[in-house]
């Protein structure tokens, strides 16, 4: 990947952040996170055209985080002038940590689902023949052999985007791929990219500024820019406020409304938020969105931690209480993506003492706070001393769906990404605080009989 002094230079690189050694993932919650993700990929895609839902769920947040609610302005815009286009295409991920309980349990828990700029493909996808060939080198043959291949994700997701374009049905259409004024990751969006190309489908980077000066609507509301027609937007970009001028709003508005296929759409943008999350963990949430299907909703709601509203009320005043009580046991989250938004122990505390009395603390929501349990290893950062350390996990299913004319014409699991952090960065020494991007992917789900040591 670029480097934080050079982002926007191609011939400084530095390698993406790994550790050495693979970290072992046990198998049957690996096969669980998998076997539930396409049933995911439906209920993201039946909540982003449930109009009623969507209000109701966020009619309390809007009114107390100010990007939402611009959202949910374009989300409105559009609803009002009518959709213009039938083809919809998801690449989202849905995020799991392992929950340690009593007497050596452990649960398989959903930390979120990301449904705009889900990463894990590209630059890692060669990380598996890597931790191969580090455990052969130290005599480690067994376990090389339990290393599982990781190539289908940019794969996956590709097919998805191509689906999409195919179904725009204009040869000369591009993919556009809407992306940041700062481009540490290009690298990895190029592995996507030539997917494209080999499948003949032209695609090319475009940023909001770009959109906004060069972009244009034709009588049809087809979107035109530099010349070209873009069948498919595709957003690496656009998912925390600061990615926003007054000119990048417009110009997500004007994709919105136009007649290219969005990767994700506004509705499934806001499919994606804690507060969406945090409804669908009410009773009968889920039943309604799979009326006759009990073992979807149980399967779903096996993941789910404990999820709670903050809204003014008996309930949220409840929830209140409970994490100042004991903040150590939950997470108090903003809606907002990219890491580092959360709160954690004391925080919470801070945040909910200023915000616990009035409307403001429905911008939040208010999680239980997962322990995972902690494995030693050596993570490889640039500029970072190597040393053994503790580590826990964070594993990513990526899925990818197609709908056209109301129906799925694709629903597929595109791989898996596990995200190791080190946990000694703290300074308690606790598992607190978001995941640094410290992409490892290793699973070890295919012999599970293994014992699993390391020898450094
Ligand atoms: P974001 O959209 O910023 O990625 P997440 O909900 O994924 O927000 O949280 C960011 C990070 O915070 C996670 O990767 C994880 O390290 C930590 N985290 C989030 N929720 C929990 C939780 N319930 N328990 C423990 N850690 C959590
Ligand atoms: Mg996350």
């Amino acid at each position: 990947m670029r480097t934080r002094e050079t982002p926007n230079s191609s011939e400084l690189v530095t390698y993406a952040p790994f550790t050495l050694f693979p970290t072992p993932v046990p198998e049957a919650a690996f096969l669980q996170a998998l076997a539930v993700q396409t049933h995911f990929n439906t209920l993201v895609d039946k909540i982003s055209q449930d109009p009623h839902f969507l209000e109701e769920a966020l009619a309390s947040t809007i009114q107390a985080d100010d990007f939402t609610a611009k959202l949910f302005d374009i989300y409105r815009h559009v609803q009002q002038e009518g959709r213009t286009q039938s083809i919809v295409v998801g690449l989202i991920r849905s995020d799991y940590m392992l929950d340690q309980g009593e007497g050596g349990t452990s649960s398989l828990k959903q930390i979120e689902i990301n449904t705009i700029s889900a990463g894990g493909f590209g630059v890692t996808d060669r990380l598996p023949e890597v931790h191969r060939h580090v455990l052969r080198s130290v005599g480690l043959l067994k376990e090389s052999e339990c290393v599982q291949d990781n190539n289908d994700r940019t794969a996956g997701m590709s097919a998805a985007l191509a689906k999409a374009w195919e179904l725009y049905g204009q040869q000369k259409a591009v993919i556009l791929f809407l992306v940041e004024d700062v481009q540490i990751s290009k690298l990895t969006h190029r592995c996507l990219e030539k997917e494209l190309w080999n499948r003949n489908i032209p695609a090319i980077r475009r940023k909001f500024e770009e959109v906004s000066r060069r972009g244009s609507l034709d009588d049809d509301k087809k979107l035109f820019i530099d010349g070209l027609e873009v069948a498919v937007v595709y957003y690496r970009n656009g998912y925390m406020p600061e990615h926003y001028t007054e000119q990048a709003w417009d110009a997500r508005l004007m994709m919105e409304r136009s007649l290219a296929v969005k990767c994700p759409d506004i509705s499934t943008h806001l499919a994606g938020t804690k507060k969406v999350q945090q409804v669908l963990a009410k009773p009968g949430v889920l039943e309604k969105f799979f009326p006759d299907q009990p073992q979807v909703v149980e399967q779903i709601r096996a993941t789910f931690a404990g999820l709670y509203t903050l809204d003014m009320g008996p309930e949220g005043d409840r929830a209140v209480a409970m994490a100042l009580a004991n903040p150590d046991e939950f997470v108090l989250k903003p809606q907002r993506e990219g890491g580092g938004n959360n709160y954690f122990g004391e925080d919470i505390v801070r945040v909910l003492q200023e915000v616990k009395s009035d409307k403001r603390r429905a911008a939040y929501i208010l999680m239980d706070r997962i322990q995972p349990r902690t494995e030693q290893n050596i993570v490889l950062r640039r500029g970072l001393p190597l040393k053994l350390t503790s580590v826990c996990w964070e594993i990513g299913i990526c899925g990818a769906y197609v709908r056209h004319e109301g129906e799925l014409v694709l629903n597929e699991v595109a791989g898996h990404i596990l995200r190791t952090k080190s946990i000694e960065q703290d300074d308690e020494g606790t598992v607190k605080g978001d995941f640094e991007f410290l992409w490892a992917v290793n699973v070890s789900p295919k012999r599970r009989q293994v014992e699993w040591k390391v020898v450094y």
